[in-house]
């Protein structure tokens, strides 16, 4: 089950719950803002997050991080190149906005790392690459459940700006076109601003 959250942080922002039915344990992707909200949604709904999972390092998917697992104790994950990010709020981007945010225990994980629920191992998610909005771009896929949360690789019906540190057009035109568009058709591409689309609406655009 995928529950969306809109939060509002400088801007508004995607967060994500991906949660396993059966067990009611889950992820947690790219909680940008407001923590205290999430949390509570975390306690109402009696859901276990086993991870943090981060699809990029901007300002606006990371901004409850360090409250959400300062009081759940849990891994936050992002791409190999995922400190680049955490751990500067230049390139971050949140020392020009407001707060300046720092990361300081993610876990940078592996291209194509599979990232599986301690209490289902049948429910997780594959890290796939996903540099050009920035260096440390990730999609967590998962085949099984037919979704892919994209963060800023790819919106309904436009895509990422390239402008900021680590940014490329050629780098997010390649993902887009290798490692987005290539996905079934029918998959739900859960984006990290607006609304979700899907693989095979986004391809008649692109072709
Ligand atoms: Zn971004």
């Amino acid at each position: 089950m995928v529950l969306t959250v809109e939060v509002l942080g400088v801007i508004e922002e995607n967060a994500y719950f991906f949660i396993d039915d059966t067990t009611n344990h889950g992820f947690l992707i790219d909680p940008g803002a407001e923590a205290e909200r999430l949390l509570k949604i975390i306690a109402e709904k009696n859901f276990t997050i086993e991870k943090i999972l981060l699809t990029h390092g901007h300002f606006d998917h990371i901004g409850a991080v360090n409250e959400i697992q300062r009081v759940l104790k849990i891994p936050v994950c992002m791409s190999k190149s995922g400190n680049y990010y955490a751990k500067d709020s230049a390139t971050n981007c949140s020392a020009f906005v407001g707060e300046a945010i720092v990361l300081d225990d993610v876990t940078c994980l592996e291209d194509d790392s599979e990232i599986i629920l301690e209490a289902n191992k049948n429910f997780g998610v594959k890290l796939i690459p996903a540099p050009g909005h920035t260096l440390d771009g990730a999609i967590y896929y998962s085949a099984r459940e037919g979704v892919a949360f994209v963060g800023d690789t790819i919106f309904c019906g436009s895509y990422g700006r390239v402008d900021l540190p680590g940014g490329s057009y050629s780098a997010l035109m390649k993902t887009i076109r290798e490692r987005v568009l290539t996905l079934p058709g029918e998959t739900i591409l859960y984006t990290g601003h607006g609304s979700s689309t899907t693989v095979a609406a986004e391809k008649a655009m692109w072709n």
